[in-house]
């Protein structure tokens, strides 16, 4: 069992339950973070009594700092200060962040000897291949927080042998625009498809949702966390998320993770497995939802997802090329310059970008994230 925990991003949806959770679990608190939510952040700092507090926007740190100064947290700034505060050796962190900004915090975390549970999906997306080696060298836990990874995590569990695996079952919502066709979705604002119907999550991962490159990035996560090849991982859309994700077994066992959709299931999980412990979340009622419905999802209209498995295929750096463009493209389209339709095209043209470099680090992936983002905001 943990007894201290980092939170990269506390001020984000994940971070916030995370901390939920945390407090009923008792856990000490050594370090926050948080991009730029100061607000939020003194009051948890006020409430947990982290030993540092990091925040990346210098400016606001540095008025943070002031309004703090009664308290005995040490407050750092900007993208080292968050760096410094993964690297301060805790029994687990906790990454919360949105994007690749999350990937080197991911290394410096793991560097220091910590295990992690991992909610930013796009470190593995971006950086699996340098994360996963990082992480066997050092002896480290991944621990999936993503409630489609933390279900086939949990479905795993008691699994003899990988080669006993058929395939793994990604199940999603559909997100808001579930049964419309791509010319009935050109023009959608960012308002409608910042409703999604069953999760409430942060911005991007909410626009991610709608476009379905949410669920492209978690094919590539699953390729990385459980080191399965691309062909062996199914998307099946079940509109109701109860069942997250299920296993299918060579015997054609199929095993599922069931449970109200709650992220702090999957955050618990990943801070006390192997254990567990009661829960607030709401007990799930089966025969209330009553009906648990599931099909293939429409690749012609959400166009993502192919491209997702088609960078995986392409190898290189072409997972963290489409992450980039996407990561672009979802800003621009929440700033409204650029159409919902858009957002597909602009991550497939990063396909044609030359990405081939099998032997890459992580300044090469910094690298290839600016300028894929600089062309597709230029390209628009
Ligand atoms: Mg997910």
């Amino acid at each position: 069992m943990i007894e201290t925990l980092t939170i990269l991003g506390s001020t984000g949806s994940i971070g916030v339950q995370a901390l939920d959770v945390a407090k009923l679990m008792g856990l000490d608190i050594l370090a926050l973070t948080s991009n730029v939510r100061t607000d939020i952040l003194e009051n948890q700092i006020r409430e947990f009594h982290p030993k540092y507090a990091a925040v990346a926007d210098v400016a606001k740190a540095a008025e943070l700092k002031i309004k703090v100064a009664d308290t005995d947290t040490e407050i750092l700034a900007g993208g080292e200060g968050v760096l410094e505060c993964a690297g301060l050796k805790a029994d687990c962190v906790l990454n919360s962040l949105v994007g690749i900004a999350g990937l080197a915090p991911t290394l410096a975390a793991i560097e220091a000897g910590n295990n992690i549970a991992l909610a930013n999906k796009e470190t593995m997306v971006a950086g699996g291949v340098l994360v996963n080696r990082l992480a066997k060298e050092k002896n480290i836990s991944i621990l999936p927080v993503d409630s489609e990874h933390s279900a086939i995590f949990q479905s795993l569990q008691g699994c003899a042998d990988k080669k006993q695996v058929k395939k793994l079952i990604l199940t999603a919502s559909g997100g808001p625009f579930f049964g419309k066709k791509a010319h009935e979705l050109e023009n959608v604002t960012a308002e409608q498809a910042l409703k999604h119907p069953n999760w409430s999550m942060g911005a991007k991962i909410t626009i991610d949702s709608a476009t379905m490159m949410n669920k492209g990035l978690e094919i590539i996560e699953a390729v990385r966390l459980f080191d399965m090849p691309e062909d062996k991982i199914e998307v099946l859309v079940h509109r109701q998320s109860i069942v997250h994700s299920m296993v299918e077994y060579t015997d054609n066992s199929v095993i599922a993770q069931l449970g109200v959709p709650d992220m702090r299931i999957p955050i618990q999980y990943a801070l006390t497995y192997p254990d567990r412990f009661v829960s607030p979340v709401k007990e799930l009622d089966l025969a209330e939802a009553a009906t648990l419905t599931f099909s293939k999802p429409d690749n012609e209209t959400f166009r993502c997802m192919d491209y997702c498995r088609e960078a995986l295929r392409k190898g290189g750096l072409y997972t963290a090329a489409v992450n980039a463009a996407n990561e672009k493209a979802n800003e621009l389209f929440r700033h409204g310059r650029i159409k919902f339709g858009d957002i597909a095209k602009c991550v497939e043209r990063a396909l044609s970008f030359p990405a081939d470099n099998e032997n890459y680090n992580l300044d090469d992936i910094l690298e290839l994230d600016r300028e894929i983002r600089m062309r597709t905001e230029a390209d628009i």
